[in-house]
């Protein structure tokens, strides 16, 4: 705790009298009712109670992981950041709670608010598993997005912005951890069931493994694919569709497969993602940067499609050349969707997915879904999007 040279003792006395003052009036309010309005609180105690508060909120920060983003190294967030929430608070206003109990008084946080209050809101937010990744204090993209699954299950307006109602529902008794959506009980039958999403905002948990995983080299001979791993899996449903689309490719004259990556589990996605970052570490990046270089490319452990069992990476084994410029790229961007699968990442739709482009990751997500994804040019976030609207 931050004390000064011999005000210690006189600080911690008037700071518990203005505690127990604070707690009165917080009682005294609820009391009356549920119009209770927190701001009516705090403009009622004296100037030097926000000082108290302001120590709370020292103490917290002390005790918080030292996760500083430097300004600018998360690309994804940065256009955000540049429009500060007209009445975003600073970090000496925003409330501050070492445990789960709100401070009641005024909030806003909203895209572009930065400092201790975004970064006890991000903290609270990963200890309810709705936001993955390092709490970094700036309220970008991922942190809204979490908001936002958090206010929509809980019965609030998910408009992304945390004010006083939203603060209350986190850190109150009703808040409770993230439902994954949709449940892995809906990978039954894929091609029926609406199309799971997996991506940053919606991980599956680390133990989640799909059901009827089937070793590819079971399904798909060699004449049709080369594996570069033997013991490769996915789930049956899509190991057996990505079969019956190379062999149509085959017979169109287009042969030559290999593939490359399929199902993956949670510490393999974890090994990938830390070799990267420790790749770019090499090249002279802090550890902060080399995680947010990574994320661009890779998944972090979770939120990889890969765990889902029906993410294939493809890749043409007669050549080096790099796969947007093979015949094989130009045939699946033709006929995948035929098949049921989806180019799941392109440069094109970069800002709704998170990811560049990779024209190597097919994703099945069954015949039907697929036709419309590719008649609409939908990417699966809108799809989804279109689809619950639909409804
Ligand atoms: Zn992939």
């Amino acid at each position: 705790m931050r004390t000064r040279n011999g005000k210690s003792t006189g600080f911690l006395i008037s700071a518990l009298a203005l505690a127990a003052l604070a707690a009165f009036l917080w009682i005294f309010s609820a009391a009356k009712g549920r119009e209770y309005r927190a701001e009516a609180a705090v403009t009622a105690v004296p100037t030097s109670t926000v000082h108290a508060i302001n120590l709370v909120s020292a103490a917290a920060a002390l005790s918080a992981p030292e996760t500083h983003f430097p300004p600018g190294t998360q690309a994804p967030d940065a256009e955000e950041r540049l429009t500060a929430g007209p009445t975003a608070l600073t970090a000496a206003e925003t409330p501050v709670q070492p445990n789960a109990t709100p401070a009641p008084t005024a909030v806003y946080l909203a895209s572009g608010s930065a400092g201790e209050g975004v970064r006890t809101l991000q903290q609270r937010l990963k200890d309810l598993g709705f936001l993955e990744g390092e709490a970094d204090g700036q309220f970008g993209r991922a942190t809204k997005a979490a908001v936002v699954l958090f206010q929509k299950q809980h019965g609030l307006d998910a408009d992304g912005i945390v004010g006083e109602k939203t603060w209350r529902t986190l850190f109150g008794d009703s808040a409770h951890t993230v439902v994954v959506t949709p449940t892995p009980a809906a990978f039954h039958g894929v091609a029926e069931s609406v199309p799971v999403l997996v991506n940053k905002q919606h991980p599956v948990g680390s133990d989640f493994e799909p059901e009827h995983l089937v070793y590819i080299a079971d399904v798909i001979p060699p004449d049709v694919a080369v594996l570069a791993d033997k013991k490769a899996q996915g789930v049956s449903e899509a190991v057996y569709a990505l079969k019956t689309m190379l062999e149509a490719a085959i017979a169109d004259g287009v042969g030559h497969w290999k593939i490359r990556e399929a199902y993956r589990t949670y510490d393999a996605q974890k090994r990938i993602f830390n070799n990267y970052v420790s790749k770019y570490m090499e090249d002279g990046r802090s550890r902060s940067s080399a995680i947010s270089a990574t994320r661009l490319t890779v998944a972090d452990p979770g939120t990889s499609e890969h765990h889902t069992g029906l993410a294939f990476d493809l890749n043409a084994s007669n050549t080096s050349d790099a796969f947007v410029d093979t015949a094989q790229y130009v045939w699946l961007v033709k006929n995948c969707w035929e098949y049921g699968f989806v180019i799941r990442y392109t440069d094109e739709k970069e800002d709704v997915t998170g990811f560049l482009g990779e024209e190597w990751h097919y994703r099945y997500v069954g015949v039907e879904h697929a036709r419309r994804m590719h008649e609409k040019g939908m990417c699966l976030e809108e799809y989804l999007e279109w689809l619950g609207a639909a409804e």
